[in-house]
């Protein structure tokens, strides 16, 4: 079991970061015994690159409803509205797997 640093973001994710200290069971230099433990944990400020990208993602999704919304009202432009309609759920399908990999890693105990 080698000692590493461990970051934490506030939204739960989290690495690995640099490694610390050698355990007693490993005896070769600059190896390390492939357990992890936490040497100790750097609380990062802001939400992860993950969220940062949902977040954006989910941004442009409301856009795109309130232009599909606004396009409706006007009547006049249904190639458009199918178009960023089949956008839409791209990107929602993008949010659902950002969330599902951010889920995944929040639960994981080695990565
Ligand atoms: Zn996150």
């Amino acid at each position: 079991m080698c000692y590493f640093d461990h970051q934490l973001w506030p939204c739960g994710w989290w690495k690995w970061g640099n490694f610390r200290e050698q355990c007693t069971r490993e005896y070769r230099t600059g190896e390390t015994c492939g357990l992890k433990l936490v040497f100790n944990t750097y609380l990062e400020p802001e939400v992860c690159r993950h969220c940062e990208q949902i977040k954006k993602k989910q941004g442009r999704v409301a856009k795109m409803h309130s232009d599909v919304h606004r396009w409706r009202a006007e009547g006049n432009r249904r190639a458009t509205i199918e178009k960023t309609e089949k956008e839409i759920y791209e990107l929602n399908v993008q949010i659902a797997e950002l969330w599902g990999e951010h889920e995944v890693r929040k639960h994981a105990i080695n990565y």
